[in-house]
């Protein structure tokens, strides 16, 4: 998106892409492929027909940088230099940092639509009964949202196939509410009273066994008591240490621990938790002033989606173009615009949209397609996720046009 909109603002501006992938996802969509109601295969498409005409592709990986001389080495490609540089590698998966997640990833005993959104649909169609267990890390991760849209995905197929009296649905999260926007936040509690989801507040996984099928919960509260678990509950809890629970699962889902990618946790443009240390406003780097920094890797307290991307390409742009006019970047518009389009069963979402402050920030365009309050369940929210945001995305994000 970046790429074409400097093409478009002038063609004397050389563009280098460093990109090393063959295939570019449409990310989003994989949480309708775990609920088995999106071809996976309709989510990819070659690099070569998203890259930009005009643009200098390299085909290799970032290793390093050199701020100071305007350089960033590649691992095949020699040093390449720059007068602006945008920093984009997205974010890595790391299931080390959950003991037993990568045994149980890699043997199949669990799924992830963050990794094999397929495999999530295989095994959610074998479950017939007994607890199904959803759940996210302690780390960032990119679609906040996206371990409790399967979640509910789940408990309409589970409703849906007539299991849910010998099923249970649990939500752990180590958060503390279920959505920070208060106005999404009442929406989804009621979502889950109606299917009768075990909702589990400051419960983060630290270890699966995925051979016994066994997840252990930390309790996240700092201070104060765990709930107690009485002898024989209906989920089988056992508590096994201070602040400590195993649950058993027939089926789980889980949003593996995320982090920035290695070259940018050990590169002097890392912030002290690792990811890119760039201003919340203008997204210009704190320390050097011609990098700028967007979407999952970057350092910006608010939820790291492809809609907030989309905000962003705009203002680092604008910063951009001012100082290739001796300004300065002093375009500091960027909210913390963050979106998420919770699905809350087939044929239903609500579309959280929110900034930094986590105030309700519905688009007014929303009227327009007859959806007067986007905090409530609607079926043509749905129609906008499963379609129209596709489209939207290949046609006219990645070809550079704001939408
Ligand atoms: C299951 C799931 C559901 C989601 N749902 C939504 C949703 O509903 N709405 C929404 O807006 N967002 C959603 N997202 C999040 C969204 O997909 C991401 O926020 C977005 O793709 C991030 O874009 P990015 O460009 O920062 O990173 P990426 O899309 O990960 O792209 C990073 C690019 O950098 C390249 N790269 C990596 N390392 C290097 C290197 N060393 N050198 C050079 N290049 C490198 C990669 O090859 C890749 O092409 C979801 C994500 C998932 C996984």
């Amino acid at each position: 998106m970046s790429a074409s909109q400097l093409l478009a603002h002038s063609s004397s501006i050389n563009v280098t892409v460093l990109e090393p992938k063959d295939t570019h996802y449409y990310q989003p969509a994989w949480t309708l492929v775990g609920a088995g109601t999106y071809d996976y295969k309709q989510t990819a498409k070659p690099m070569s027909e998203v890259m930009p005409k005009g643009v200098n592709w390299v085909k290799d990986y970032a290793v390093s940088f050199d701020p100071e001389n305007n350089q960033v080495h590649t691992e095949k490609s020699g040093a390449l230099s720059y007068d602006y540089l945008i920093v984009a590698p997205g974010l890595v998966m790391e299931p080390s940092m959950i003991e037993g997640l990568s045994e149980a990833l890699d043997k199949g005993q669990v799924c992830s639509n963050y990794t094999n959104p397929e495999h999530t649909w295989e095994l959610l169609q074998k479950f017939k009964g007994g607890n199904a267990i959803f759940t996210q890390p302690t780390t960032p991760i990119k679609c906040g949202g996206a371990p409790q849209k399967i979640a509910y995905l789940a408990a309409d197929y589970i409703r849906k196939h007539g299991l849910q009296n010998k099923s249970n649905v649990v939500f752990a999260t180590p958060g503390s509410v279920i959505f920070g926007v208060p106005e999404i936040k009442k929406t989804l509690m009621e979502v889950i009273d109606q299917y009768g989801i075990h909702f589990k507040p400051l419960f983060a996984p630290v270890k699966i066994d995925g051979d016994n099928k066994v997840v252990h919960f930390k309790y996240m509260a700092p201070e104060g008591d765990m709930p107690a678990f009485e002898e024989g509950n209906a989920l089988g809890i056992k508590v096994i240490g201070e602040k400590l629970i195993e649950m058993p699962f027939d089926f789980m889902h889980l949003a593996p621990p995320q982090a920035a990618p290695k070259f940018i946790r050990e590169s002097p443009l890392a912030n002290a938790g690792g990811w890119l240390d760039v201003d919340h406003h203008s997204l210009q780097h704190n320390s050097y002033s011609n990098i700028f920094g967007l979407g999952d890797v970057a350092a910006l307290p608010t939820a790291k989606t492809g809609a907030a991307i989309r905000k962003q390409v705009p203002i680092v742009l604008d910063n951009i173009k001012r100082m290739m006019a001796n300004k300065k970047a002093d375009n500091t518009s960027y909210n913390g615009y963050s979106s998420c389009p919770l699905v809350t069963g087939y044929g239903k979402m609500v579309l959280a949209e929110f900034d930094y402050d986590n105030n309700f920030t519905p688009d007014p365009k929303l009227k327009q397609m007859l959806v007067f309050d986007s905090s409530k369940e609607h079926w043509r929210l749905w129609m906008l996720k499963k379609y129209m945001l596709p489209y939207l995305y290949w046609n006219k994000m990645l070809k550079g046009i704001n939408v």
